[in-house]
């Protein structure tokens, strides 16, 4: 099989990683890939545009792809799997009208809504309705949350502290456009509260099989502080998720979720990626992804057992037939533990060497803000590394991705030393 993956994040390394150990893999394009992904075997880094469709699609053609798997969001929002799907080449990823459910906030809850799936209250308006809007905060009762609607890089969500500062963020979204487009629809929902989960699971349009469920670390400080990332760190299993639990959210929120697509008109084909919030009243979904996560998948792709094939699970849920492949994943914990540059996520220098010592043989260190500069390996992003392990307790796999940490140098580099917290404050009590 010829596969190609679009992106050039973690996520993406990770996936290359786990593709290249399958046998019926001969080749692997990454477009366009970052400074250590071109290292696995089987792997070419192709500088290509991931928003290019016309070029991808001649590219894949050229070359016998097989089958086509984009990473982020935007080339799925943006509709690659109908360029694809007109030449033949199957796509592990939905539909572009699938992908309104990350695409468009307000289109998952109607969704959510109209098939009684768990979620937070809500509201939607639109950019002309700020007065309607002030007056909903004011009057619900209830703690709110705003959400942007459209795309906003992980960042469109303001979670104020009291009413004043709910209006002004209204206003913000509303009328001066701080998430631009992304704004033209806000979501005022109900604040929930409870630890959050992270449940990635194949899906083929009918069938929907899930991994063990992660948690990962969106702030950048220690304790849960300090603004947004794009995710400072991950693990699974989470504790959290017993069995139990895990059953509950396949059958109130997974399986209706993937039935009622299908039954509108847009199956879901790919990594249905649904965020939970689990509060006192059982599971809620907080939101939907149509892709794999970022760091969660650094992870998760070492917790998949030697025998599960990523490539001929993906090309059977491309084909409706994820019944006829076996997903197993290995007993034990997995983490990964993102290293990234100073200032990150503000701004931060790029340019700087990254010299990677020896690592534990349980340890895969996975690039995303690398890049090659004169033969060596530089940073290029705010997250940089991610240092993932597996072992058969989470101490240990903590233990050898920070022992990996201390061997890896670049200038500012940063981490946090916490990741997995909460896993081991629930499992000492
Ligand atoms: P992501 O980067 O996860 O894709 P996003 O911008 O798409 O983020 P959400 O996942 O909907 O947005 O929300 C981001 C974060 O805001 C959640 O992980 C959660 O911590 C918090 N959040 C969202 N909705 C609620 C809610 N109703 N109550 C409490 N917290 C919430």
């Amino acid at each position: 099989m010829r596969i190609l993956v679009l992106g050039s994040g973690g996520r993406e390394h990770a996936l290359v990683w786990k593709l290249s150990q399958s046998t019926v893999v001969e080749k692997i394009f990454l477009v366009p890939g970052n400074g250590g992904s071109h290292q696995e075997k089987k792997v070419t880094n192709v500088a290509l545009d991931t928003a290019d469709f016309p070029a991808l699609v001649k590219f894949a053609t050229k070359n016998e792809v097989d089958l086509v798997i984009p990473g982020p969001e935007q080339p799925l929002v943006d509709g690659v799997e109908s360029h694809f799907r007109k030449v033949g080449v199957p796509v592990f990823g939905p539909s572009q009208k699938a992908a309104r459910m990350e695409g468009s906030k307000a289109f998952s809850k109607a969704f959510m809504q109209r098939h009684s799936i768990p979620t937070a209250k809500f509201r939607v308006f639109k950019a002309d309705q700020v007065e309607e809007a002030i007056s909903h905060v004011m009057t619900c009762g209830f703690k709110v949350v705003l959400k942007a609607s459209g795309l906003a890089a992980g960042k469109g969500v303001l979670i104020p502290q009291t009413t004043d500062e709910a209006i002004a963020g209204l206003r913000e979204i509303m009328v001066d456009n701080v998430f631009g487009d992304a704004g033209d629809e806000v979501v005022v929902e109900e604040l929930l509260e409870g630890p959050e989960l992270s449940v990635l699971a194949f899906c083929d349009g009918y069938t929907i099989i899930p991994l063990p469920a992660a948690q990962d670390h969106k702030r950048i400080g220690e304790g849960d502080t300090g603004p947004n990332t794009g995710g400072m760190g991950a693990y699974a299993p989470a504790p959290i998720a017993t069995p139990a639990l895990m059953d509950l959210i396949l059958k109130e929120s997974l399986q209706p979720t993937v039935d009622g697509m299908r039954r509108e008109g847009f199956p879901f084909v790919g990594i249905l990626f649904t965020g939970f919030m689990v509060t006192k009243d059982g599971p809620k979904v907080l939101e939907y992804n149509v892709r794999f996560g970022d760091p969660e998948t650094q992870a998760l792709m070492l917790l998949l057992s030697e025998d599960t094939d990523l490539a001929e699970v993906a090309l059977a849920c491309a084909e409706h037939r994820l019944d006829s492949v076996s997903i197993k994943t290995k007993p034990g914990h997995a983490v990964s533990v993102v290293l990234a540059s100073e200032g990150y996520p503000g701004s931060y220098p790029k340019g700087r060497e990254i010299i990677i010592g020896s690592v534990p043989p349980n340890v895969v260190v996975f690039h995303a803000g690398t890049t090659l500069s004169d033969d060596k390996v530089v940073t290029s992003g705010g997250r940089v590394l991610a240092s993932s392990a597996h072992a058969e307790t989470l101490e240990a796999a903590l233990d050898a991705a920070y022992s990996a940490i201390e061997n890896i140098r670049f200038d500012g580099k940063t981490y946090r030393r916490d990741i997995a917290h909460r896993a081991l404050r629930s499992t000492s009590v």
